[in-house]
């Protein structure tokens, strides 16, 4: 047994020392993969709970890499964050997204225009030019403001100063949407969301996994019931993330949140699978 342990401890540090080089190795390869066009984006469509129509996406991040193939943001973002190519990269991300929210709007008309979620990290958030970027690329696309949602983590939000705000609120005062993303993981509480400037409530999947079972628990529903409520009151639209089964999404259709994201409507995907579920919609 003991020198099973041993093993196992030499594979653990193995596995250890694998992942560190990794890191750095990805660490110094960003800058290049960038330049070289490495990255691209998958669209998650985010539908509305009452009648299931596709309000938006979320745009969300990879990389192929040439030797390991497809890598989540979970793998590079931290090390993008750290060596700041987040904000190079982040532009990026946002300039394809308004791309391609202006490519739905030019194939799916009004009255219902699809809206962009692009991730902002507390590096981009920091970073002087955040606003005037937002505004050349939207501009430069003919994308207007109410097409795009930023969506901020809670844990970047928390003891922000106005400093931090400022480029938020004046965002926001332009007529973009923000969301307050995984909203239940950290410590906000009523006082802490009433300074922000936010539109949307995005309750983390921690909460919907509480809801496999139909009925789910009773106090997971009061909970869920709780929040809503005071988002509404604070005027926050509610949206849902990790909604994988229909029992689901109908108990949070019930407890009155306005839209979800999650496997049950679609994996993230390539943009065009957004336009078949956005049609499909249109005919039914
Ligand atoms: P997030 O913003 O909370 O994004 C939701 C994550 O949940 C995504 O993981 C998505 O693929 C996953 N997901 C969606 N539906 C379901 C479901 O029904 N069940 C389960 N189990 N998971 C689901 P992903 O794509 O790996 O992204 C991870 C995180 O990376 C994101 O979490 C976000 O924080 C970050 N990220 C992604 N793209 C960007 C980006 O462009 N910029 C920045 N700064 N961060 C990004
Ligand atoms: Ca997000
Ligand atoms: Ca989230
Ligand atoms: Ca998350």
């Amino acid at each position: 047994a003991k020198s099973a342990g041993g093993n196992r401890f030499e594979l653990a540090d193995a596995e250890a020392d694998a992942r560190a080089i990794t890191r750095h190795g990805l660490t110094t390869a960003l800058p290049a993969a960038l330049e070289r066009g490495e990255f691209f984006i998958e669209y998650q469509p985010i539908v509305r709970l009452d009648d299931g129509s596709v309000r938006g996406a979320e745009a969300l991040v990879r990389w192929l890499h040439p030797q390991h193939g497809v890598l989540g943001p979970d793998r590079f973002i931290p090390l993008a964050e750290h060596t700041g190519l987040i904000v190079p990269l982040g532009r990026w991300v946002l300039e394809q997204s308004v791309r391609q929210a202006r490519a739905w709007r030019e194939r799916f008309a009004q009255p219902r225009p699809l809206r962009i979620n692009v991730n902002l990290s507390p590096v981009q958030l920091s970073h002087p030019g955040l606003v005037q970027d937002t505004v050349e690329i939207l501009e430069r696309e003919g994308v207007g403001p109410e097409a795009l949602c930023l969506e901020v983590t809670e844990s970047a939000l928390i003891g922000a100063d106005d400093d931090l705000l400022k480029p938020l609120r004046q965002l926001s005062e332009m007529g973009v949407d923000i969301a307050l993303d995984d909203f239940g993981t950290g410590y906000s509480n009523l006082a802490n969301l009433r300074r922000l400037p936010l539109n949307i409530l995005k309750l983390d999947r921690s909460f919907t996994q509480g809801m496999q079972q139909f009925p789910a628990d009773p106090v997971d529903l009061k909970i869920v019931e709780g929040i809503v409520t005071m988002a509404h009151s604070l005027d926050l639209a509610v949206t849902v993330e990790g909604v994988e089964t229909s029992a689901q999404a109908d108990q949070l259709r019930i407890l009155g949140c306005d839209t979800a994201q999650g496997w049950y409507y679609a994996r993230p995907g390539p943009p065009e699978r957004l336009h078949e579920l956005a049609l499909a919609d249109a005919g039914g």
